[in-house]
């Protein structure tokens, strides 16, 4: 009977096989309990169909190319991982492989020197630019019910952050790929549920760690304990 059956949730986070020992890395590796390289067999040649598609499997194939991009000398042996390219660089290379001529960026208000800098290296990379703001439209807070209490600025026409607006802005402009800039949780959820030109993530906002959530993770057996107690 397949995990599926007997109720057994994947948890690859939880898989006790010491990560190149696994099963999933390698014919002669071993699994784990709720491992679904074994338990979800029908799930897993489901989404190998969605590869046969020519534009979903050029778009992996050269996502799969930058990946090995981003490491230097790997002609030597033994090879040891020497990354060599930011995220940005990242981003960069993998629109010119795609052959993406206009890049839309969806940024945060909190992010707006961010997003000018960000701009204009996109430009110097030969990228058209189409950007907007969260706040952009200024449609209020009220308009989603929220009361005075729950907004920031409390006794405020506060506006909303309006991410289905920056998504609906992109595909109006036909951008090629989208680019997210410290959009909020959830707002980011939205912006990723209505836009139509794929979307990657340059920087997730965290407004205590400068934007680097996985400061608090790192740090939480020590300084930021306080995030694992409910
Ligand atoms: S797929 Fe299986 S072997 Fe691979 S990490 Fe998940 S549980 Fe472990």
């Amino acid at each position: 009977m397949g995990d599926d059956k007997k109720g057994i949730m994947p948890s690859c986070a939880t898989c006790e096989v010491e990560p190149r020992g696994r099963i999933c890395y390698t014919e002669e590796g071993k699994a784990s309990k709720g491992c679904p390289t074994l338990g979800r067999v029908e799930v897993l040649a489901e989404a190998e169909r969605e590869y046969e598609d020519e534009e979903v499997r050029e778009f992996a194939r050269q996502a799969s190319i930058q990946e090995a991009e981003c490491y230097a000398n790997r002609h030597e042996r033994p090879y040891v991982l020497q990354p060599t390219k930011t995220r940005i660089v990242e981003i960069c290379e993998f629109a010119k492989r795609m052959h993406y001529k206009r890049l839309g960026l969806a940024f945060c208000i909190g992010l707006v020197k961010e997003a000018r800098v960000v701009t204009e290296i996109f430009q110097n990379h030969g990228f058209e630019v189409v950007s907007v703001l969260c706040k952009a439209g200024r449609t209020p807070k009220a308009a989603i019910g929220i009361r005075d209490e729950e907004k920031i600025f409390q006794g405020t026409d506060e506006t909303m952050c309006n991410p289905i607006f920056q998504a609906k802005l992109l595909n109006h402009e036909k951008t090629d790929f989208n680019v997210l800039l410290g959009l909020c949780v959830g707002h980011d959820s939205l912006f990723f549920r209505y836009a139509e030109a794929p979307v990657t993530v340059l920087a997730a906002k965290d407004r205590v760690t400068g934007h680097n959530p996985l400061a608090a993770v790192y740090l939480s057996d020590s300084y930021y304990r306080k995030i694992t107690v409910p």
